[in-house]
């Protein structure tokens, strides 16, 4: 049996989700296949930072994700009789550019159970108990050979994603080296425990604990999740009354009891990337493409916005925009895992020496920073502005010439690029505008001299300027005259070469 579609994605984790998503409410027909018989069961990847919140606001599922999140209390670092109250990241207001400021606490499981109720919602599905087994690519579209319970089938698609995790198939089958280490004598156990005797309104450590390491962080609802770093060379006992042992031990208390534990994994180390992210008509996403320790909570955030990051571009491409455009995919988003896989490292390195500074976060991980100034697809910025060409757009409040108030990221929520046009001459610019008609369209916000300044202060813009707005967030152009020009050169690169 074969099926023919655009994109076929391997792996429903959330990098596969968030994806799907995308494409769903592109009206990209797609395939996601996924090895398992269902859902992920473990809490594994539990911060979602800032960056990936306003993603997930973009996609439609904000709201259920905060219904299923916290943020994180803070920690208790106790230290022989005594706990330390600790607080691991500053706190965070909501302001008018931020309006997601804090990372949110929320087990990995509830995270793509909220991705697939999206999916589910946009009339996508995951097909589970769907393996790949071998994949050629034909040059015009791959061939792709996936087994399930009613056999071996063929996919044929234009595309092929692989966000099919760290042991991914589709990096094997497009032969794409994944560079790096894996540290076979260091071992984490991961668990979900139930815990008497132990209070939930701190994330407990025991930093030095005989050359362990524990932590016991309360999840939403009544779990905890447990992370335990071995000896080197220790041999890991994931039995339930070896993980209640150690637990006891390390507490030293006689009231702290493991009740239960639903699931546990042993963790080592893996810090590696892919050379490349594409191979032909192949992508890499997610963990299959980069790998690293858990500590900064940053594996689900990256992967999340490598999807975010390519989904557009897919759909461009497939209606018609240059072939480029995907060459753009690795370019910005590799040395944002480079960066990961460094800061990971390091935080990783402090948990045995350095606690306090192991348990500290900044503003890198919240990712909300994150830029492509260099990428290809960004041209022209205005020097020295707080917010330059390749950044994160912010959000701010707006007053249009019709009237209407609103925020910017309301404007932006879809699958549309949006040109924002502040000051008359911008907005008297905008009469004849240069975009294709097929691919995403082009929506204009027209805002009035003197209309907007909380909007013009944030952006630091100091006379009628015109912003174009990516699908994904990220300013493709700023600029100050020339706007027609500037507009056609970048429909040029992002968007198909029939100007309407
Ligand atoms: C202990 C631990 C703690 C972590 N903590 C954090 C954290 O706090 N914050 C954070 O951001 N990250 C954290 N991470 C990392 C995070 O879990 C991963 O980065 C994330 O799961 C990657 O998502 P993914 O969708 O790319 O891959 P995965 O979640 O691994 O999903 C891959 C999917 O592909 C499927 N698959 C595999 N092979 C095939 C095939 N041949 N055919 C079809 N399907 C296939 C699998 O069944 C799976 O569903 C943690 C990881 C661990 C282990």
């Amino acid at each position: 049996m074969t099926d023919t579609t655009d994109v076929l994605i391997v792996g429903a984790g959330p990098t596969g989700l968030t994806l799907a998503c995308d494409l769903a409410r592109r009206g990209v027909p797609f395939r996601l296949v996924d090895a398992a018989d269902g859902g992920f069961p473990g809490s594994r990847a539990k911060g979602v930072q800032p960056r990936t919140l306003e993603v997930f606001d973009d996609l439609g599922l904000i709201d259920d994700i905060v219904d299923h999140s916290t943020t994180y209390p803070l920690l208790g670092l106790h230290v022989g009789p005594l706990t330390l109250p600790w607080r691991m990241m500053g706190r965070h207001k909501v302001t008018e550019d931020v309006p997601h400021p804090e990372t949110r606490l929320i087990p990995q499981y509830d995270t793509d159970a909220c991705l697939r109720r999206r999916l589910e919602q946009l009339g996508g599905k995951v097909e589970y108990g769907t393996r790949l087994t071998s994949l050629v690519d034909k040059g015009d579209e791959v061939v792709a050979t996936v087994t399930g319970q009613d056999g071996e089938r063929t996919i044929r698609a234009r595309f092929v994603v692989g966000a099919d995790g760290g042991a991914s198939a589709v990096r094997v089958q497009a032969d794409i080296p994944f560079v790096g280490e894996t540290d076979e004598s260091d071992k984490m156990i991961v668990a979900d425990v139930l815990v008497d005797g132990l209070a939930r309104n701190r994330w407990h450590i025991w930093p030095r604990n005989g050359g362990r390491f524990l932590a016991l962080c309360p999840l939403p609802g009544e779990k905890f999740q447990l992370m335990l770093r071995l000896k080197p060379g220790e041999t890991p006992d994931r039995d339930p009354a070896a993980i209640r042992r150690l637990v006891h031990d390390a507490s030293g208390r006689a009231g702290l009891r493991v009740r239960e534990v639903f699931w546990s994994s042993v963790f080592r180390p893996n810090v590696r990337l892919v050379e490349r992210y594409r191979a032909g008509n192949a992508f890499l996403a997610g963990d299959a493409a980069h790998v690293h320790t858990p500590a900064g909570a940053q594996g689900l955030n990256t992967g999340v916005q490598d999807a975010y990051n390519l989904g557009w571009k897919l759909a461009q491409v497939l209606a018609g925009a240059p072939d480029a455009l995907l060459d753009s995919y690795e370019a910005e988003r590799r040395p944002v895992a480079a960066r990961v896989l460094g800061l990971s490292s390091d935080l990783y390195q402090k948990l045995g020496d350095r606690p306090l500074a192991a348990a500290t976060r900044g503003d890198e991980e919240r990712q909300l920073k994150l830029n492509y100034r260099d990428s290809p697809l960004t041209h022209q910025g205005v020097a020295n502005a707080p917010v330059q060409a390749g950044d994160r757009a912010p959000n701010a409040k707006y007053r249009d010439t019709s009237g209407h108030t609103g925020t910017l990221f309301d404007r932006f929520r879809g699958p549309h690029f949006t040109l924002l046009a502040v000051g008359d001459a911008a907005v008297t610019a905008t009469t004849a505008l240069p975009w294709p008609t097929t691919g995403a369209e082009l929506h204009v916000v027209k805002i009035p001299t003197g209309a907007a300044p909380s909007l013009t202060k944030i952006y630091g813009l100091t006379g009628p300027t015109q912003i174009l707005v990516r699908p994904d967030g990220y300013i493709a152009h700023i600029v100050t005259a020339d706007y027609t020009a500037a507009l056609a050169r970048s429909a040029q690169t992002l968007a198909s070469p029939s100007i309407g």
